[in-house]
């Protein structure tokens, strides 16, 4: 047969043949390497450039062999450009056949055509690794996820499982103490635990950031939410080489065989943002109750334009009682949601908001608003207090906040000192730097600044070292009586306070609701209550008939 046939034939063969079928694959190249008289085809592959061992021969391996002796004289086709590294093909002849210049073309264009099909394949492989995983964390992304939720529907088994959406806490304090590095091996390890759990078509891919979907069987689903409640990462050889991981995660029990891999991925991330501001638990359920909450919370974002824009942002104003004099002292303006006849409450919208951070416009429509009130009662003759607006910590990565406010506060020609900005306590190293200076910035302006809710974090005491805070609010759950742990509330509150004289801030106690807890107060040194035994947020004409009578009973 001429060399060009057989050559053409064994290309056609091969060409044809279906992904992965090595029986006839093995068949085709047996057929031709006859007719070629080859005895043995071996390959020689080395390292890619990436590779430590550039360059080095790492491993060889026959690939066909007819059982025949081979003679010396091998004809070779080297693949130098392949991810992975490079290969050479050797054909060697059955011993003491002499090849002729024709056969020789031949056996060559056989083995090009090898090398040149595996080269191909390799590249598939490669690009079949980078669609479905992640580079960085070496594990599935997204793109696999959702082809595996679309296998299972098409299979009518989706309902065997639950698809899950989580979120890692505290990434960017981890981040902070550990290092870039560090975290992404600790986020690796942890994720190992959840890939410990999982067989495939269970499967866990990452998102993006610190966020992850899994796709498990629902009898895996208590071992997984144990996971996400917490676990101890052993990252180093030293004792203190241990980090504590934990995640907020949206769960869905799949209750349906007709679904879309897209309705699965909607239903988890809207759970799990439920989740991450429900505070006491790690996880929800998708179930009646989260679809309303979603809803109202994507209903409550549909509005917010309009809303904004009509003013519907109103501020209530809650009275601060001087303990020494029994006057009022000052006051807080907390925000409320007037919409249509409904009056919402802000823990009801404040945390939608807060995910979005359209509550830093909230939060200059209320200063607006605050200046405007206390402009028109200062024109109208009332001796004015000095009102307290709360700023989330959203504004934390606005360098100008200071100037806004102050720019907002001139507007209606009143004095820094008739505001006091509230800001809560800050979790991470980089918020409290920012925090530090905003406070700076403010106090230089004139503006008095107070730290709310004081004493529910972890770092309180690091807190109020580090930034000079004018005011100091102590956070209501103080006064709960509740919980073993009321007496040592009360030790710590009183130690609390005097250190907060020493440090010349004023202090303050949220959430007096009895004469009881005022004198309590009253005793261990704090000098202002606001609270429900003096007055409840009101609107501001009842609180014009308090700054016409500032003085309150003290029995
Ligand atoms: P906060 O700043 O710590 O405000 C004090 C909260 O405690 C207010 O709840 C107030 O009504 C409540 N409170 C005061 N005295 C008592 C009491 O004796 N008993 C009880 N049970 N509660 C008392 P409110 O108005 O529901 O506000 C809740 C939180 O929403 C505020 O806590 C604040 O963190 C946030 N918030 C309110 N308005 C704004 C705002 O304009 N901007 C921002 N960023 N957050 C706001
Ligand atoms: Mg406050
Ligand atoms: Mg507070």
């Amino acid at each position: 047969m001429d060399w060009k046939d057989t050559v053409f034939d064994f290309l056609e063969e091969l060409i044809k043949l279906p992904p992965n079928d090595e029986p006839g694959e093995k068949a085709v190249i047996r057929k031709a390497a006859d007719a070629l008289n080859i005895a043995v085809v071996d390959i020689v592959e080395y390292a890619s450039a990436s590779d430590e061992v550039e360059g080095r021969e790492f491993s060889q391996y026959v690939f066909y062999d007819c059982g025949k002796e081979k003679g010396e004289l091998a004809i070779t086709s080297t693949n130098p450009r392949v991810i992975g590294g490079s290969f050479t093909y050797r054909a060697f002849p059955v011993k003491d056949t002499m090849w002729t210049i024709e056969d020789m073309k031949a056996v060559s264009a056989f083995i090009h055509i090898l090398s040149l099909r595996k080269g191909i394949l390799k590249i598939y492989e490669r690009l079949d690794y980078l669609t479905y995983h992640d580079i960085t964390f070496g594990m599935h992304n997204i793109v696999y996820g959702e082809r595996v939720m679309r296998q299972l529907i098409n299979q009518k088994c989706i309902d065997n499982y639950a698809s899950v959406f989580m979120n890692f806490r505290n990434m960017t304090e981890i981040n902070e103490n550990l290092g870039r590095d560090i975290t992404t091996g600790v986020m690796q390890l942890y994720c190992a635990e959840f890939e410990k759990i999982i067989t495939p078509p269970e499967c866990l891919w990452r998102i993006g950031g610190d966020n992850f979907g899994a796709l498990i069987r629902k009898e895996h689903v208590e071992k997984f939410t144990e996971l996400i409640k917490g676990v101890d990462i052993r990252y180093g050889d030293r004792p203190r080489d241990v980090v504590r991981m934990s995640a907020c995660a949206g769960i869905y029990m799949i209750d349906t065989k007709e679904t879309t891999s897209d309705a699965l991925i909607d239903h988890c991330s809207q759970t799990m943002l439920i989740a991450r501001y429900a505070k006491r638990t790690s996880f929800l359920f998708y179930d009646e109750e989260t679809i309303k909450l979603s809803e109202h919370s994507k209903s409550m974002e549909a509005h917010f334009e309009e809303a904004l824009g009509k003013g519907e942002f109103i501020a209530y104003y809650q009275p601060k009682v001087s303990l020494a004099t029994g006057l009022l002292s000052g006051a807080e303006a907390l925000c409320r949601w007037k919409r249509d006849d409904e009056l919402i409450p802000p823990a009801a919208f404040i945390p939608v908001f807060e995910r979005s951070k359209r509550i830093c416009e909230i939060d200059f429509a209320m200063l607006k608003t605050v200046c405007s009130d206390l402009a028109r009662w200062k024109a109208e003759g009332y001796s004015i207090v000095p009102v307290s607006v709360n700023f989330s910590r959203k504004h934390l990565s606005n360098c100008a906040l200071a100037q806004d406010i102050l720019s907002i506060v001139k507007k209606y020609d009143l004095d820094p000192e008739n505001i006091i900005i509230e800001f809560t306590e800050t979790t991470s190293e980089q918020d409290q730097k920012r925090l530090k200076e905003t406070v700076e910035n403010l106090k230089k302006m004139g503006f008095r600044v107070s730290v709310d809710d004081f004493g529910i974090g972890y770092s309180s005491l690091s807190m109020i070292r580090d930034i000079h805070f004018d005011e100091l609010k102590i956070d209501k759950s103080f006064l709960d009586t509740d919980g073993e742990n009321y007496e040592r509330k009360l030790v710590l509150m009183k130690h609390v306070l005097g250190l907060a004289e020493e440090f010349n801030m004023s202090t303050i106690a949220e959430g007096a609701e009895t004469i009881e807890q005022v004198k309590l107060l009253d005793k261990i040194g704090c000098k202002q209550v606001q609270g429900y035994y003096f007055d409840k947020p009101m609107p501001p004409e009842l609180f014009e008939n308090r700054l016409k009578k500032p003085k309150y009973e003290l029995n």
